[in-house]
């Protein structure tokens, strides 16, 4: 089963994005992808947060770079909770 990770991240001008990460541990290999959702990318974050220096997310208002410092939270669904969210 599919599981979707948010990391949301607030950024001092006010704008709020996420970091999505799915993963999806299908036998044989397994797949996961990281993506930003109302984030850019292009940020010039270096550091030792893997989430971070992967997706390197910048605010798409102020141009300004996010770091693990600015998350504000973090929730983590799985598809039948989607799909729950979804026929509402
Ligand atoms: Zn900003």
């Amino acid at each position: 089963m599919k599981t979707h990770t948010f990391t949301y991240v607030a950024c001092t001008c006010g704008h709020r994005g996420a970091i999505v990460q799915t993963y999806d541990p299908t036998p044989p290999a397994g797949w996961y992808h990281a993506w930003l959702r109302d984030l850019s990318s292009g940020g010039g974050y270096e550091g030792i947060d893997e989430l971070f220096a992967e997706t390197k997310p910048s605010c798409p208002e102020c141009g300004r770079s996010l770091t693990p410092q600015d998350v504000v939270g973090r929730s983590e669904l799985n598809e039948d909770a989607l799909l729950k969210l979804a026929r509402r």
